[in-house]
C-alpha cells in the first residue's frame, strides 16, 4: 500500500505521530529551528540518548543523509528520527543527499514499525534549500520509496513552506 500524504501548517513538536522526524545537525547535540523545538518540548531524555549515540556508534556524529532514532521524550510520539539534511549549495548538486534523508528516515520508521511519520521541510531553514525545490525532492522521494508507513504528514511552519508543498502536490497529482 502506498502511504497517504498529508500537510499541516504548524509546529512539528506539537503533532501526534508514531515518529517525528528531526532536522538535526551531525553533532546530534541540538540546534535551532526544528531541532530546538523538539528538544525544548521533548525534554532531556532525547538529548541524553543522543549523547549516548555519540559516545557509542556515532562517535563522529551522524553523516549527512543518514537517520537514527531515539526516544521521543515528552513529545506525543514514540520515536524521534534524527536526520541530517545537506546545506544547500549553488555550485554542487546535493539533491541526492536531501532525498536520502527522506528515504533513510522511512527505512528507520519501517524498522521501528511506525505507521504515521511527521516530517519537517528538511534543509529549508538554516541550511537554506529553496522551498520549491525542497518540496519537489521531498514529495517525489516519499512517493517513490517503498514503505509500510501508512501516513506521511508534512508539518510546514509558515505560509511559504505550506504553499510550496501544496503547489507541488497540485502540479503532480
Ligand atoms: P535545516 O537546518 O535542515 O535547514 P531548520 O530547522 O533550520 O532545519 O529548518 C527546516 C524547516 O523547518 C524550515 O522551513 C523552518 O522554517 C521550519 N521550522 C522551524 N521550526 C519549526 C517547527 N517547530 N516545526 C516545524 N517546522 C519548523
Amino acid at each position: 500500500m502506498t502511504p497517504t500524504i498529508t500537510f499541516v501548517q504548524g509546529d512539528i513538536s506539537r503533532v501526534s505521530a508514531d515518529a517525528i522526524v528531526n532536522a538535526a545537525n551531525s553533532s546530534l547535540l541540538g540546534g535551532g529551528g526544528v531541532d530546538g523545538a523538539i528538544h525544548r518540548r521533548g525534554g532531556p531524555a532525547i538529548l541524553e540518548e543522543c549523547r549516548r549515540l555519540r559516545a557509542s556508534k556515532y562517535g563522529k556524529g551522524l553523516a549527512t543523509g543518514r537517520a537514527v532514532a531515539t526516544t521521543a521524550g515528552n513529545l506525543d510520539a514514540r520515536w524521534v528520527i534524527h536526520t541530517v539534511g545537506p546545506v544547500h549549495s549553488t555550485t554542487e548538486d546535493r539533491s541526492d543527499l536531501l532525498a536520502s534523508c527522506y528515504r533513510e528516515s522511512l527505512r528507520v520508521a519501517d524498522e521501528l514499525g511506525a505507521r504515521t511519520v511527521a516530517f519537517p521541510a528538511i534543509s529549508t531553514g538554516v541550511y537554506r534549500w529553496p522551498l520549491p525545490d525542497a518540496a519537489r525532492i521531498a514529495l517525489d522521494t516519499v512517493r517513490t520509496t517503498p514503505t509500510a508507513v501508512e501516513e506521511i504528514r508534512f508539518v510546514l511552519f509558515d505560509d511559504q513552506a505550506y504553499e510550496a508543498f501544496a503547489r507541488h502536490l497540485r502540479v503532480v497529482p
